[in-house]
């Protein structure tokens, strides 16, 4: 699988931490599918390109936990 590593800023708006999960293949970002395991020793978001299937792993700084927990928390 695919890693990278989170570029956001925690007072980025949501749009630029969607982006910032953008498929690394197409650069797609607008539904990327992702989910957050923002628990544990090594935080990350799992995320999936609807478009060509791929998926990749995208690892967290502290900061960056936080901002998605807002995020998810929000959405679901
Ligand atoms: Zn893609």
């Amino acid at each position: 699988m695919l890693a990278d590593t989170a570029r956001f800023r925690e007072d980025d708006p949501d749009a630029l931490v969607t982006a910032s999960l953008a498929c690394p293949i197409c650069l797609h970002s607008d539904d990327v599918e992702w989910e957050a395991a923002l628990e544990g020793y090594d935080p990350s978001v799992e995320c999936r390109c609807p478009r060509c299937e791929e998926r990749w792993r995208v690892y967290l700084a502290p900061q960056h936990v936080l901002r998605l927990g807002l995020m998810a928390g929000r959405t679901s």
